[in-house]
């Protein structure tokens, strides 16, 4: 076991050893947010036909080249079509047809000349003006065409994709499995949030922003509970947990006399990989591996400190990539954004700091300000913060009006009160 790793070198550890998933078949309509497994190729051309974009008239280009306002042309009003419908014969020259949205152009006909650009209607149509040829015409396959890929492996299906699996004509769509993730907390002091917590109790918060962590990177959580300070409970709860993809543990990871997570961890047969990152908050987090063979279960194994803050960056920074990438993502971290320092930061060199900081937009720059109190314990600090700001290992001071980098928590910060046009 490796202790004392850089975060960069904790995540290449954790990356290394996380597989991608197998796939499933789902409901595309059931699909979204998960990953492609395979390309889809487009088995039909889309539009099918070359059909019209405009009410109005499909006509041959041709027969309007002379068109004028002093000299306009009539054509007979030879038939009609519909969306839905198909021409009842091929247009001849001198003819126009009447053309709704939507509907196929009939053989002969090249352009549609918008309903708006006529003057009078009757038997007979007349055009003021040449059309361009091709004009509001939307051309067979010119969005899809039959043996295309339009969608690449490893696409994330967004809402564009479901529709687009949807004009395809598929109902089924081959994605990544979602990691299934057990979840437990342990600690003594540890009760559920309408438990008593007379006599120095706490919620096992952690269990509830965990979970919700799992959810937010498109994984399954399984709450196992709350193991007390005991080898016994806690090798009972992680058990359980054996049969997950993936186990994520919080508190009980320290080097306190009751801090069980590591020892029982390894008499169950995990093979723990490191020990002690060298961040803060998050230093005693723990990552281990159940070898193959090992009941034929082999979860990925993270013990997160119990500090409330500590668990959801810890979570943040190593759990959520390893999430992603099981389930085929390929962008595994948040997105970072350059920031003006809003305020002198100081630390110890050492290790790197995740500083929790608020953020707000001062013409284009953006000002990143440090929650007031980065204790580890102040989950409040989690709620009010946008962003982490990445305080460098080796740096002690982000002097004000410095540049900075922030890893975004929450992409809503870039929703805006007010419409963009
Ligand atoms: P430990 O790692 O057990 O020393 O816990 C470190 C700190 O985190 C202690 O103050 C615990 O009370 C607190 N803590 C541990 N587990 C949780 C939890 N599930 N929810 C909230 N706080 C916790
Ligand atoms: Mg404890």
């Amino acid at each position: 076991m490796r202790t004392g790793l850089t975060p960069a070198e904790a995540l290449a550890s954790v990356l290394s050893h996380t597989p991608v998933l197998a796939s499933e078949r789902v409901e595309c309509a059931a699909a979204l947010g998960r990953v492609l497994v395979e390309p889809v190729a487009s088995g039909r051309d889309l539009p099918p036909s070359d059909n019209s974009a405009m009410d109005g008239f499909a006509v041959r280009a041709a027969d309007l080249e002379q068109a004028s306002p002093d000299s306009p042309v009539e054509l007979k009003l030879a038939f009609e079509i519909h969306a839905g419908g198909i021409p009842e014969r091929p247009l001849e020259a001198g003819e126009c047809a009447r053309i709704l949205t939507g509907a196929p152009l009939p053989e002969g006909a090249d352009s549609v000349v918008r309903q708006e650009d006529i003057e009078a209607e009757g038997p007979r149509v007349r055009f003021q003006q040449p059309v361009p040829n091709g004009e509001h015409v939307r051309r067979r396959g010119e969005d899809t065409r039959v043996g295309e890929t339009i969608l690449e492996a490893g696409t994330r299906i967004g809402a564009a994709e479901t529709g687009m699996l949807a004009a395809l004509g598929r109902s089924y769509v081959a994605v990544h499995r979602q990691p299934r993730v057990a979840i437990l907390s342990g600690g003594d002091e540890l009760v559920e949030p309408d438990g008593d917590v007379s006599g120095g109790r706490i919620v096992s918060s952690n269990s509830y922003s965990m979970a919700a962590q799992c959810r937010l990177a498109g994984a399954i959580p399984q709450y196992l509970g709350i193991a007390r300070d005991s080898p016994e409970a806690l090798e009972e709860l992680l058990r359980a947990g054996l049969a997950s993809d993936v186990l994520v543990s919080s508190a009980g990871v320290s080097v306190g006399d009751r801090d069980f997570v590591r020892p029982v961890l390894e008499k169950l047969g995990c093979r723990l990989e490191f020990w002690g990152v060298q961040m803060k908050p998050g230093y005693p987090l723990t990552f281990g591996l159940f070898p193959e063979g090992t009941s034929g279960l082999n979860p990925l194994t993270f013990g997160l400190p119990g500090n409330p803050v500590s668990a959801m960056v810890t979570f943040e920074q190593f759990v959520r990539p390893a999430l992603l990438h099981m389930a085929g993502h390929t962008a595994l971290h948040r997105p970072t954004l350059d920031v003006t320092v809003g305020e002198t930061l100081r630390k110890k060199a050492g290790r790197l700091h995740f500083v929790r900081v608020t953020l707000e937009r001062r013409g284009k720059e953006v000002v990143a300000r440090s929650f007031g109190n980065q204790s580890s314990g102040v989950l409040r600090s989690m709620c009010d913060a946008q962003a982490l700001l990445i305080f460098p290992a080796e740096a002690s001071e982000l002097p004000r009006g410095g540049r900075a980098r922030v890893q975004l928590l929450d992409e809503t910060f870039l929703a805006s009160r007010q419409p963009a046009f």
